[in-house]
């Protein structure tokens, strides 16, 4: 090397501190990364103290298996582990750590206190750093497990410290980061205190539902459903939004892989498009799913804080996903699987009056699968006979907007519309998937006249029109006739249903691959019966009946329910009789 070159070496000092920025960003960073190790090390009980917002004091104490004297030395050296030897023991990482960086990092800028023990003897020992450097070393007393004390986070790189968010707000993502392991590792206890306040508290042996109440809040818990099934070597399990328990934002969405929290389009998509069709516009699900997949499959060692991954095999990834998904939606239908009897559903969904699953005594079917037997008597009293899969029962109109329906043990709410609806957008949706529509000509055709701009828009909407079984042809300049609609148009006036498509998707900016989807929203919407339409009992018994055959009967194509239940235990909740 020439003496004069300008180019130098950086010293080991400034590499750390370079790298500290990639893997420590904030005191919740830090945190983060402390909790894995405890976590890598077996420990069984962490608990994490913090001073204000964790800029000047963090501490995280753990019961895990400890480091030796010459363990402790070595654990602040950059790429320093325990857990990774060669290259070849990536594929089959565990542990949440593998690259030695966060400790070396974290000390580089920091004063950071270690004591740490191996056994139960009382005996450890004590280290204490500065930028990195070992300054002070001594035995010192503590039961097996380690506790790192970081203080004042940044002190030796200003520009870094004044980046740093205000209080508040790093305090609310360290009560992120602090759940997102409360929730996943349900035989860890976790404590993490501000001061002398507890602001988390998860004993060892919470239920992992338990443990996403008490991070998510008891409102979220009552939304969920279960969701569990292998494919191969994966698994998939956790908690899901019920069809027409969504939220409006999304931020109720997290990912495991392999017991890591993750951030992954790939997973997103799949959830997505589970909850096609189901959604409400601008309403979002809520999740918390545990993917267990073969370590080799997923690389984890993408990003320095790990929380993005990369699939081997994506498409797999999503399509087992988005199958357990709406799997635990045809569970949920069929009343079968546990999602059912929900030990959830139980404790979580007090009086919740949307709720579509309950526990019912086993001889009573599920809502949607007992079969009307028509002609049904309106009277009551007659109504109740049970035989087999088969349930009388008693229909009433209530409104001119309401089914409802007297059977055993509950009384069922269907709202008539939000159930044509989805009705009519499953056999859109079934037809145009298989191309399978069957026209049906007018014997009468139907002439609308549209305006320029609609006529336009008319031309370039009959294509779609013509695949659910519309034929509409242009007769003159802004004139046209719709000749033929699907054959499973029993009513609704077809020029009114292609009045509306053009109005709605008039108001709408689609993009070219939505266009479908809701046309056949908007002609399911149109074609529907309506709120105020009177119906006969054997029209409401037909309507139940198509409703019971559909995949996904618990909501419209827009995301409101469609049927809600009353159980018996409910009224006496409510009559204070239990
Ligand atoms: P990594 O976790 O990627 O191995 P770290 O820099 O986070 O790298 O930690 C370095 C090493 O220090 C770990 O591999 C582990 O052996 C040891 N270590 C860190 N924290 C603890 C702890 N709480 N208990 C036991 N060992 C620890
Ligand atoms: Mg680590």
């Amino acid at each position: 090397m020439k003496s004069d070159s300008k180019i130098h070496l950086l010293s080991r000092e400034v590499i750390n501190m370079i790298s500290a920025g990639e893997v420590v960003e904030r005191p919740a960073s830090a945190i983060k990364e402390l909790v894995e190790n405890s976590l890598d090390a077996s420990a069984t009980s962490i608990t994490v103290e913090i001073e204000a917002s964790g800029k000047n004091l963090i501490r995280v104490a753990d019961n895990g298996v400890g480091m030796s004297e010459a363990d402790l030395e070595m654990s602040c050296l950059r790429h320093s582990t325990s857990k990774l030897r060669g290259i070849q023991d990536l594929d089959g990482i565990r542990t949440l750590g593998f690259r030695g960086e966060a400790l070396s990092s974290i000390a580089a800028v920091s004063q950071m206190d270690i004591k740490s023990a191996t056994e139960m003897n009382g005996k450890g020992m004590y280290v204490y750093l500065e930028s990195g450097q070992i300054l002070r070393k001594r035995p010192a007393g503590r039961a097996c497990g380690t506790t790192i004390e970081v203080r004042n986070l940044f002190y030796n790189v200003p520009a870094r410290k004044k980046f740093m968010k205000k209080d508040s707000s790093e305090l609310s993502e360290i009560a992120r980061v602090m759940g997102r392991f409360v929730i996943a590792e349900d035989n860890v206890e976790f404590k993490l205190l501000q001061g002398d306040r507890t602001l988390i508290h998860a004993p060892k042996h919470l239920s992992r539902f338990e443990r996403i109440k008490l991070i998510l809040g008891e409102d979220i818990a009552r939304m969920l459903m279960e969701v569990k099934s292998c494919y191969g070597n994966s698994g998939i399990s956790g908690f899901i939004s019920r069809p027409a328990a969504t939220r409006k934002d999304k931020r109720f969405q997290m990912f495991y892989i392999n017991g890591r929290y993750v951030r992954n389009k790939v997973l997103v998509d799949a959830l997505y498009s589970a909850y096609r069709g189901i959604l409400e516009r601008g309403h979002h699900p809520v999740c918390v799913i545990f993917l267990e997949i073969p370590t080799e499959n997923v690389d984890v060692n993408v990003h320095p804080t790990k929380l993005q991954v990369k699939f081997k095999d994506e498409k797999a990834i999503r399509d087992d996903l988005a199958r357990a998904v709406g799997g635990s939606f045809e569970a949920l239908k069929i009343g079968e699987g546990e999602n059912r009897h929900v030990k959830v559903s139980q404790d979580a969904l007090p009086g919740g009056s949307e709720r579509l699953v309950f526990e019912q005594t086993p001889s009573v079917q599920n809502q949607f699968t007992y079969e009307y037997e028509s002609p049904l008597e309106k009277r009551a009293g007659n109504d109740q006979v049970r035989s087999g899969r088969k349930e009388r029962s008693a229909l009433y109109q209530l409104g001119n907007c309401y089914i409802v329906s007297l059977l055993t043990g509950k009384i069922v709410i269907t709202d008539q519309h939000a159930a044509h609806e989805r009705i009519y957008f499953e056999l859109f949706s079934k037809a145009s998937r298989e191309k399978t529509l069957e026209s049906q000509n007018l014997v009468f055709p139907v002439r609308i006249e549209l305006s320029v701009e609609d006529s336009v828009l008319m031309g370039q909407l009959s294509d779609s029109l013509k695949k659910l079984g519309f034929l509409v042809e242009g007769f003159g300049e802004r004139s046209f006739l719709v000749q033929a609609v699907p054959a499973f148009l029993k009513k609704g006036d077809a020029g009114s249903i292609i009045n509306g498509i053009i109005d709605e998707i008039k108001k709408r900016d689609l993009k070219k691959e939505d266009m479908l989807e809701e046309i056949i929203k908007i002609a399911s919407c149109k074609a529907a019966v309506k709120s105020g339409d009177i119906l006969t009992v054997e029209e409401m018994s037909s309507l139940l009946g198509e409703l019971s055959s559909c995949q996904l009967p618990f909501t419209c194509p827009h995301g409101r329910p469609v049927q809600i239940e009353l159980t018996l235990d409910e009224l006496e909740k409510k009559f204070r009789r239990k």
